[in-house]
């Protein structure tokens, strides 16, 4: 018998993190932090609803903070077994445990809370952690683990459990069909049961005319004399969009104005994104690298029209701040969102239409135009997770939606009941079940 358990991302979007047991062993498939509304979320600090010393082995699906942030700490308390990914996985999530490390300090100073780890378990981690190629057999008691390309962020992975005739495919999160980047999700051979995210599963992306949309942005924000303001995540979108605003200025579809990276972490994200790509990012004319303080603060003297990439992706923290101060109020700027903005977070706020936010103790003004592109999502929406169902539906018996709001996860649920005649639903956290 092996027992299935859901220790976050259900029902909701942030700390993903999956218990598998047998009588023999157990092993985890991520364990991220949870976000909503804050950077580390209250329940980040509660203890693990199991001992993480009796943790055989961890699976890690991709490097984004929301399936890796509670690595260090499962490492403090007690876990000693090995950690498993692809290789850029391990390099990216090495870079943004250091960096949410930093976070992590900040906020529990502010609060008056004590750190939940400190970089020192991150290096453990690190050390316990292995990197395995896509499609290599891992056996870890009764489990035979192995990764699949998600097509989600660089290195992102699904992983196929096989355990007693049934095989547990756990799709981290799957990559939107329209990534320039990044190859489309792999097909899995014969899956039993699915644990799929379900972020967008009650949206439509407009992928076809996204490029055409952000060069309308662009252009606008050029005639107006404004600076373009786009809060990106370090991983892959901020990457894409230096891709695809780079291409359209070589080809001279808009304007050759100054693309600005304001984000030390992005900036190291893109190096190990060059590594594995052979991109030149750093090549690129017209982009600049804003490292270090005195860097970013140069941006302001240049004059418009200007375009800024900073983190953070949902405006909860980072260089992004700074400039919204700046260049909210600005009727000639505008702020364009391409990624999920979660409830509760800044960036949610105002893509909402807040009028007036709160920034560094000041209450500022919303005046610039506010652009929102869903197509630059590194999800893919409703309709591809559902035909990846479909695809998969010979052999499938049930899909756990995770990885959504309740509404988004409802939603695609039911069209799978629907249509498809295969049992889905929306586990609740802490919620277990059995397979085979
Ligand atoms: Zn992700």
């Amino acid at each position: 018998m092996t027992k299935l358990s859901f220790y976050g991302a259900a029902q909701e979007v942030t700390g993903s993190c999956f218990l598998l047991e047998s009588e023999s062993s157990k092993i985890l498939v991520d364990c991220g932090l949870f976000q909503c509304p804050r950077f580390c979320d209250i329940r980040s600090r509660e203890p693990f609803q199991f001992d993480p010393r009796e943790i055989d082995a961890l699976f890690v699906t991709h490097a984004h903070i929301d399936h890796t942030g509670r690595i260090p700490k499962l490492i403090k308390e007690g876990f000693r077994g090995k950690i498993y990914s692809s290789p850029a996985t391990r390099e990216l999530a090495e870079i943004m445990l250091k960096d949410s490390t930093g976070v992590l300090t900040k906020e529990a100073t502010k609060e008056r809370e004590p750190v939940i780890y400190t970089e020192s378990d991150v290096d453990e981690a690190m050390r316990l952690w292995e990197a395995k190629k896509m499609h290599e057999e891992i056996q870890i008691g009764g489990f035979a683990v192995s990764f699949y390309d998600a097509g989600h962020i660089l290195g992102s992975a699904m992983i196929a459990v096989d355990v007693g005739g049934e095989r547990i495919v756990f799709s981290g999160d799957i990559g939107n069909s329209g990534s320039v980047l990044q190859k489309t999700t792999e097909t899995v051979a014969k899956p039993t049961y699915f644990v799929m995210e379900s972020t967008y599963g009650d949206r439509v992306h407009e992928n076809e005319q996204r490029v055409l949309m952000l060069e309308r942005v662009i252009e606008r924000t050029v005639k107006r004399g404004g600076t373009l303001m786009i809060p990106a995540f370090a991983l892959e979108r901020t990457q894409e969009l230096l891709s695809v605003i780079s291409k359209m200025m070589e080809e001279k579809q808009i304007p050759k104005i100054p693309v600005y990276l304001d984000s030390p972490l992005s900036i190291k994200a893109t190096s190990i994104y060059e590594k594995y790509l052979k991109i030149p990012f750093f090549k690129f004319p017209n982009v600049n690298f804003s490292l270090t303080t005195e860097e970013s603060k140069k941006i302001n003297d240049v004059p418009p029209p200007k375009i800024i990439i900073a983190g953070s992706g949902m405006s909860t923290g980072g260089r992004i701040l700074h400039h919204e101060r700046r260049y909210l109020p600005d009727e000639k700027s505008a702020l364009l969102i391409v990624s999920y903005q979660a409830p509760g977070s800044l960036g949610r706020r105002i893509e909402d239409g807040a009028k007036s936010v709160s920034l560094f103790g000041e209450e500022v003004p919303v005046k610039c135009r506010i652009e929102t592109i869903s197509g630059y999502s590194a999800h893919a929406d409703g309709e591809t997770l559902f035909e990846f169902v479909r695809a998969h539906s010979d052999t499938l018996k049930k899909a756990f939606l995770v990885h959504g709001e309740p509404k988004a996860s409802l939603a695609l649920a039911q069209k799978i009941r629907d249509y498809l005649g295969i049992e889905a639903f929306a586990p609740k956290y802490g919620e277990s079940v059995e397979i085979s």
